[in-house]
């Protein structure tokens, strides 16, 4: 159950958002939709419809070329980029670590830019919600996991207290068993930390176990958008059945394997 002793993370609304690069590609287009204050999404498709260009149109890694993007009703452009981006955490894959810093001064970059002092309980507190080990702090980031890595990316993206959190295929480089761990702990964290989460990923079936909702992106474009159940169900359209078809078919071979067929 999520603690409801924290607030909701904000909502986030996308308005005829469009992007086009170099006045060519047309990355996105038209976009219109509204994500709930505390609600899971996974932005699901194929590579290059658009997923990340959406993504980074929310900390202003991008800007849209047309349209307007705003968090719990402020358009993002209303305040100085750093301010924007201290207020949302941000996790990708292969997240650089500093390699000649220690996990905790890693952790702590953050709040360092912030001008906050490094707090040895703080980064304790921070490794503990990623479920690392406290004596961490003080390995270099090559002795730790790729999942590790990962762990601390996620640690540090929750320094500064976010109360959105944006990630790009942040388990990509992992393997099946560590992506699972990783995934389930991120949404552990979300529900206890009341965060709104939007998820990038390629991968129908962590989409499907992980996120309340999921957006199917196709061609700068959403064709479907609902919940698990909506997907499984044949509601998402043609787009979302083929993404769906997928881990489907993987898990009735599975079956019929241990069956002995
Ligand atoms: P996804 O994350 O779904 O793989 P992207 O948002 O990265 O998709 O890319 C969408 C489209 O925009 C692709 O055609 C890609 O080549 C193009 N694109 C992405 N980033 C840039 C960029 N910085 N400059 C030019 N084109 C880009
Ligand atoms: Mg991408």
């Amino acid at each position: 159950m999520p603690e409801q002793s924290y607030p909701r993370g904000p909502s986030v609304a996308f308005d005829r958002v469009g992007k086009t690069y170099d006045g060519a590609v047309r990355a996105v287009e038209d976009v219109t939709l509204t994500i709930a204050g505390g609600e899971f999404v996974a932005l699901v498709g194929a590579s290059g419809s658009g997923k990340s260009t959406l993504l980074k149109m929310i900390n202003r890694l991008h800007e849209p070329s047309s349209g307007s993007v705003s968090i719990g009703g402020e358009p993002v452009n209303s305040v100085p980029v750093h301010e924007l981006r201290r207020r949302i955490g941000y996790v990708f894959q292969n997240i650089g670590l500093f390699p000649h810093m220690r996990v905790g001064e890693n952790v702590a970059i953050g709040m360092r830019l912030k001008g906050e002092k490094q707090d040895e309980a703080r980064i304790a507190e921070l490794l503990e919600l990623v479920e690392l080990p406290r004596e961490f702090a003080a390995r270099m980031p090559d002795a730790l996991s790729g999942g590790q890595r990962q762990r601390v990316g996620v640690a540090r993206a929750l320094a500064t207290e976010p109360k959105l959190m944006l990630m790009d295929e942040p388990f990509g480089a992992l393997d099946p068993v560590t992506r699972d761990t990783l995934g389930q702990a991120v949404r552990r964290l979300h529900d206890r930390l009341g965060l709104t989460t939007i998820m990038v990923t390629h991968d129908m079936a962590e989409a499907l176990l992980l996120a309340d909702r999921i957006l199917v992106m196709e061609a700068g474009r959403i064709v479907a958008d609902g919940d698990p159940h909506a997907m499984l169900t044949g509601k998402g359209g043609a787009a979302a059945d083929a993404l769906v078809a997928v881990p489907r078919e993987q898990a009735h071979l599975l079956s019929r394997l241990e069956q002995g067929e």
